[in-house]
């Protein structure tokens, strides 16, 4: 347990609780913090802190807080040991191998590392029969024929499945038991138990999950195939609701421009890439899944959804639209206009109109509702029953609008667009709010009593006074000042590492405190505040001294009037006379 400690002592001193928080939460400087939105509570105005020089995060909401590894545990579900790894990781900081905890662990171990090698292979493997047979030529004279040029063929590391039928296969099977062939989901076996590839004549796309590991591939039929698109199945590396196509090269783009582009295949995500945008992802497939807009989320909040215009992307759109919503994300949407007679893709529109003329629809791209509206404006409005239609279209998302002037905007506009009687549909819309707020998750609970300014301060100046906190702590202790106060068991916790002078550690008299007495402190040490002076403390300390001396008065006069004996009276009053000379003397 020592190594251990010692070892996650390494990684926390070199790990920044900035940049791996960074990853999970959208942060702002403010002031000598970082604020955000907690993940751990749901919020709409940030009350999640992060602390750079101190390494700490606090959430004045929910109370949760800690040091990195508290945050990572908590985050990802994960042991303390398992978050040492994944801090280190995310640092770049090297650690000896873990230890796998049984059998399984390691047998599961190998099994994705043997995967992910195979894939490697694989994804040369079928740049190698893209550049060097005869059919890689014909795939490559498709593409051309799309728009891409060598270079993007090979940043985005296009390949070639071959029409063979076993061609991968005869590749792969000396290097790899059959089983994990048949598991990597690149290889099939027929009913006759005989292997086979599972692509065949296929353009092929590496998809990587988002630390850029290929662990899947997505490939269109080079000629009338069906289906004309073809991906992995689910296998034990890959899952297609966790993972959004090209988010590997895109997360830091989104994350310096804060907003993302969301499109439906690896071909518009290639097509807005390569104009010069680089924060697109693709959902790869029609619906975007929850788990993908969680991995979206540790980038942005902000999603221009541009999907294609025929009716499975518009339901696609509308379904992204919900689920976003209800993550609190803000949508936009890019409806691009036809070309000619054909309804245009990102792929489609950048191809016949530029690079310059899709980044000029991209800034102009109206937010959801608006695009909602225009939707329901083409529904049949010429009946009453059809309006009542449209209505019903839209009140699902205005039911998403949490905030109450936004939604009355809404009726508004939805009543002028729609020429619908306002009053009507304000009453359905304030029905849906009602539901609403039933739905609405309960505040968490406060922390009690607030802690008085003197004893903030002076716990301020304990933890960081490095000047004087051992002489704070002294007199403290031996007045015994802190007895009594609001906030005694954080003195207690903090007099001991003071008296000592050796490092303070938050998380570690965190520890030692109730979950309340933590909150507390760490909400002190989170306060916007000047640095401590000598002549403060003295001060704080005097004043501490003064009140303890009004409530020994006090306890001696009720003594006094509780009719004691003539002994213990004069013995009473003996110690008022002194108190009241140590009053007049502070
Ligand atoms: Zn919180």
């Amino acid at each position: 347990m020592a190594e251990a400690g010692s070892l996650a002592d390494r990684v926390k001193q070199q790990a920044d609780i900035v940049r791996v928080i960074g990853e999970y939460v959208r942060l702002k400087k403010s002031g000598q913090n970082f604020t955000g939105l907690c993940p751990f509570h749901g919020e709409k105005t940030p009350s999640f802190a992060v602390h750079p020089v101190k390494q700490i995060f606090h959430c004045f909401g929910c109370g949760k807080g800690g040091d990195v590894f508290t945050f990572v545990m908590e985050m990802e579900k994960c042991s303390f040991p398992e978050a040492v790894r994944i801090v280190a990781e995310k640092c770049g900081i090297a650690i000896p191998r873990p230890k796998e905890r049984s059998p399984e662990e390691r047998k599961e171990n190998q099994q994705r590392a043997g995967l992910i090698e195979m894939h490697r292979e694989v994804q040369s493997f079928f740049v190698k029969q893209r550049e060097t047979t005869a059919e890689g030529r014909a795939a490559r004279a498709y593409l051309e024929d799309r728009g891409l040029d060598a270079d993007t063929i090979a940043r985005f590391g296009i390949g070639y499945a071959p029409a063979g039928g076993d061609t991968l296969l005869r590749y792969l099977t000396p290097k790899y038991p059959e089983k994990l062939l048949v598991e990597s989901g690149l290889v099939s076996r027929d009913q006759s138990g005989r292997l086979f590839d599972r692509f065949r004549r296929r353009i092929t796309f590496p998809i990587a999950n988002e630390s850029g590991k290929i662990v899947a591939f997505g490939c269109r039929a080079l000629g009338d195939d069906q289906p004309k698109y073809l991906n992995s199945p689910e296998t034990p590396i890959y899952s297609k609701s966790n993972v959004l196509y090209h988010m590997d090269r895109a997360k830091e783009g989104i994350r310096r421009q804060d907003f993302a582009i969301l499109v439906e295949g690896y071909m518009d995500a290639i097509a807005v890439a390569r104009a010069g945008i680089s924060n697109v992802v693709a959902s790869c497939g029609t619906s975007l899944a929850e788990p993908q807009i969680k991995l979206l989320g540790r980038f942005t909040k902000r999603v221009i959804v541009n999907y294609d215009p025929d009716a499975a992307g518009q339901a696609a759109t509308e379904r992204s639209i919900s689920l976003l919503l209800e993550n609190d994300f803000e949508v936009k949407v890019l409806a691009l206009p036809a070309i000619g007679d054909k309804k245009a893709d990102p792929d489609l529109f950048i191809r016949e109109k530029g690079a310059e003329a899709y980044i000029r629809a991209l800034k102009e791209s109206p937010p959801y509702v608006d695009y909602l509206i225009a939707r329901a404006k083409q529904m049949d409005l010429t009946s009453g029953e059809g309006k009542l239609r449209a209505v019903n279209f839209l009140l699902p998302y205005v039911q998403k609008i949490p905030n109450r002037i936004l939604r009355s905007e809404w009726a508004t506009r939805i009543s002028q667009q729609l020429r619908i009687d306002e009053p009507v549909l304000r009453a359905a819309l304030s029905k849906a709010a009602a539901e609403r707020r039933s739905e609405a998750k309960t505040q968490p609970e406060l922390v009690g009593k607030p802690v008085k300014l003197i004893e903030r301060r002076l716990i301020r100046m304990l933890a960081e006074a490095e000047g004087f906190r051992r002489e704070l702590a002294q007199r403290l202790q031996q007045g015994r000042l802190y007895q009594g106060l609001e906030s005694e068991k954080i003195f207690a916790a903090l007099i001991v590492p003071a008296l000592a002078e050796g490092p303070m550690s938050a998380t570690e008299i965190g520890a030692l405190l109730e979950e309340r007495d933590r909150r507390v402190f760490f909400e002190i040490l989170f306060e916007e505040a000047q640095e401590g002076s000598w002549e403060e403390a003295e001060s704080c300390l005097e004043a501490l001294r003064a009140k303890q001396i009004e409530q020994e008065l006090a306890q001696v006069q009720r003594e006094i009037e509780s009719n004691p004996t003539a002994v213990a009276m004069r013995e009473l009053l003996a110690r008022k006379q002194e108190l009241l000379k140590r009053r007049a003397a502070g």
